[in-house]
């Protein structure tokens, strides 16, 4: 594969990370374009199928598996697989474009493994668990089991925070906006190769 640079955005769900990313996609200057994942999970509220994600049922997912089709993939939650596919990396970088990714902590640190000059991965950390259970409620896009699992996971992700590239602190939405901005221009304007 050749092409641009890959900018990866993980976090706990929760942590405003899809807010940041959707923030720096309306930055024309900054020439990047979502990497769309492919899920087994429900469409939720007003999702698009092919903008907001593929969705797949679990035996289309397992088939594009068998068929070595990710560039990586996870079952992030039980039952619910998601994962980029090979292809929408491609369709992007013939774009000219650089590739924003939304995923989750092992599968931005697995993009970062394989691509590890090209990446810049960034982990968003909540201001803490509480205010996480607090967000996701006012979301009200999901079941009190649902958030639950949500949160059990989060704990487990936060301690991975070290491992990226660099953290930004989500407990003021405008500072956080403000940074990644910084951060991800001076990224794609840096003398570091493309992939
Ligand atoms: P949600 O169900 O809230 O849309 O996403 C749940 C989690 O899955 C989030 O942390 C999201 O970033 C992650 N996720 C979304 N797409 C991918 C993907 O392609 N690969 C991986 N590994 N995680 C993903």
């Amino acid at each position: 594969m050749k092409g641009g640079k890959l900018i990866v955005f993980s976090a706990p769900s929760g942590s405003g990370k899809t807010t940041i990313v959707k923030h720096l996609l309306r930055q024309e200057q900054l020439n990047l374009e979502f990497s769309i994942s492919a899920t087994s999970r429900e469409k939720r509220g007003e999702e698009i199928h092919a903008q907001d994600y593929y969705f797949l049922s679990t035996k289309e997912f397992k088939t594009k598996i068998k068929n070595d089709e990710f560039l990586e993939w996870e079952e992030v939650y039980r039952d619910n697989f998601y994962g980029t596919l090979k292809k929408e990396v491609e369709r992007i970088w013939k774009l000219g474009k650089h590739v924003i990714f939304d995923i989750d902590v092992s599968g931005g640190l697995r993009i970062k493994r394989k691509f590890p000059e090209h990446t810049l991965a960034v982990f968003v950390k909540p201001p803490s668990i509480d205010e996480l259970k607090i967000r996701l409620k006012k979301r009200k896009t999901e079941s009190d089991s649902k958030i639950n699992m949500r949160i059990a996971k989060a704990s487990a992700e936060l301690a991975t925070a070290p491992l990226f590239d660099v953290i930004i602190e989500n407990d003021n939405l405008e500072k956080a906006l403000t940074e990644a901005e910084t951060l991800v221009g001076n990224f794609v304007n840096s003398k570091k190769k493309d992939a």
